[in-house]
């Protein structure tokens, strides 16, 4: 079912793009891919403040003397050393999120 609605879609974009110009069907294309990137970026927006929310619930807690957490960049090696923690969430640097490393102190 679904692809014959895509032939029957293709075919009348074919048409309108073959007579009126292929502007018709590609400015729709193009509209319809922003729309839909703006609208998925939106939602991963939401999405992280909603989880922030959530996450500051919890009380700050210093980290114990027996371990060393650090969080590094992929993108450019920064390195941050944890001394208090206070969400679940890693903090972000280079526009994606930091991994975590814990060390256990002897
Ligand atoms: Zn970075």
């Amino acid at each position: 079912m679904r692809w014959i609605l895509l032939a029957v879609i293709a075919a009348v974009a074919g048409i309108v793009g073959v007579n009126f110009g292929w502007q018709w069907v590609l400015a729709p294309l193009l509209a319809a891919a922003l729309l839909r990137w703006l609208l998925t970026s939106l939602r991963a927006l939401v999405h992280d403040a909603k989880q922030l929310d959530d996450d500051q619930a919890t009380p700050a807690a210093p980290v114990s003397s027996d371990e060393r957490t650090l969080f590094w960049c992929e993108e450019c090696g920064t390195e941050v050393l944890l001394l208090i923690r206070g969400t679940d969430r890693a903090p972000s640097h280079c526009g994606q999120r930091m991994n975590e490393r814990t060390e256990i102190l002897s």
